[in-house]
């Protein structure tokens, strides 16, 4: 017998071919337009991501790691300003801060929702003083909500913005709230991979205020309010037509792929629930939308070597924390109590595949293979 092809992580091949014939139309109305820059399709996908999301504003950028560069830039946050944010996350996160010329302070996860813990915040602002602080930026990983109310209310009493990293969560709600809705703005990323993903790179940032709304748009091209005349030093930050086209079919699929993810975490659960993986958490009140199925195993690594022999791939997400990293560790800011669950979880994190095309054939035999690695680990160490 052949051995079975290796299933990947994430397939965004497979997102374009389930919606192929679509797709194949939007590009090519865009092509025959002969318009390629911030026209109808931009502004189309504007209002249809703005209404999905349930904000009075979207604007669409280059990606997502501009989205939150040009919402930070927006709020005046620049060089000498301190933005608080976490270390385990995308290190594109961290990045942004850096690119405003602001200074990323770190604080630690929950570790059982992985988001960053309220409480470190609140310590961590109170040790370092209203003075510099301007910032917060929560990022709700893996598609679970971070804390937004708790963390609002101390946002509010010390008079910092709120931009949610919305990258890993299109969709996701805390009651009947979507994240993007929480924070002053939010930034997404539409990167193939991700629950709303282009063919390319791309971005959006969402607010309610439309001070704030214009001043991105702005912004996004050379600070310009009429053409070819800069009233704020701005950046080239644009989405394209060709990705926006794209983005408006598959926004329509959206509501549907997300809960075909809940389902396929529903079969991991069921089939990983006696085992002693740490499965994702649900809590009652919140809608995970489930970008990425992340595990933990004191065993990872054995864990990870089992299914690539078994032809399935895995990857960790993410291996090394930011404060920890080559380029940032020499000037990283960490908060107090230091990032104690941050560091713990990434020697234990494994995100199995997760993907809409999934069958649910497939889905039960990563969790069976899992399940018999599990009873036997005992006995091979
Ligand atoms: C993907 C991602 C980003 C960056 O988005 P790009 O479009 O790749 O620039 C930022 N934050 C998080 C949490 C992400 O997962």
């Amino acid at each position: 017998m052949p051995a079975p092809t290796l299933l990947v992580p994430a397939d965004p091949k497979a997102g374009y071919l389930a919606h192929k014939d679509e797709i194949d139309g939007a590009i090519h109305r865009v092509l025959d337009s002969g318009w390629y820059i911030l026209g109808q399709e931009v502004a189309g996908f504007e209002k249809e991501f703005a209404a999905y999301i349930g904000v009075g504003n979207a604007i669409g950028v280059a990606s997502g790691t501009d989205a939150l560069e040009i919402a930070l830039r927006s709020c005046g946050i620049g060089p000498g300003d301190g933005v608080i944010t976490v270390s385990h996350t995308a290190v594109a996160t961290v990045a942004a801060i850096e690119l405003a010329g602001a200074i990323p302070i770190l604080v630690d996860i929950d570790p059982c929702t992985y988001t960053m813990d309220p409480n470190r915040l609140e310590d961590t602002i109170k040790q370092q003083g209203a003075g510099r602080l301007k910032a917060i930026i929560p990022v709700h990983l893996y598609g679970h909500p971070a804390d937004m109310a708790a963390i609002m209310d101390i946002a509010g009493r010390h008079g910092l913005s709120v931009i949610e990293d919305c990258a890993q969560s299109h969709g996701a709600a805390i009651g009947d709230r979507k994240t993007g809705t929480w924070g002053h703005l939010s930034a997404f990323s539409f990167y193939p991979t991700k629950n709303l993903g282009a063919l390319g790179d791309g971005g959006a940032v969402v607010t309610n205020d439309p001070a704030l709304a214009e001043r991105l748009r702005q912004l996004r091209e050379y600070g310009f309010r009429e053409r070819y005349v800069s009233h704020l030093s701005g950046m080239n930050t644009r989405l394209d037509e060709l990705q926006a086209a794209i983005l408006r079919v598959k926004l329509q699929y959206l509501r549907t792929e997300n809960a075909r993810r809940r389902q396929i975490a529903r079969i991991y659960g069921a089939s990983l629930s006696g085992t002693t993986l740490v499965l994702p958490q649900l809590h009652s009140k919140v809608d995970h939308v489930f970008h990425l199925y992340v595990v933990r195993s004191a065993h990872r690594d054995g864990l990870k070597a089992f299914l690539k022999e078994n032809s399935v791939g895995t990857s960790i997400h993410y291996p090394v924390p930011v404060h920890l990293q080559p380029a940032y560790r020499s000037r990283a800011v960490i908060g107090r109590g230091g990032l104690e669950h941050t560091e713990q979880v990434c020697r234990e994190i494994l995100s199995l595949p997760m993907y809409p095309q999934m069958t649910d054939e497939q889905v039960q035999r990563i969790g069976h293979l899992i399940a018999r690695w599990d009873s036997q680990k005992g006995e091979a160490s």
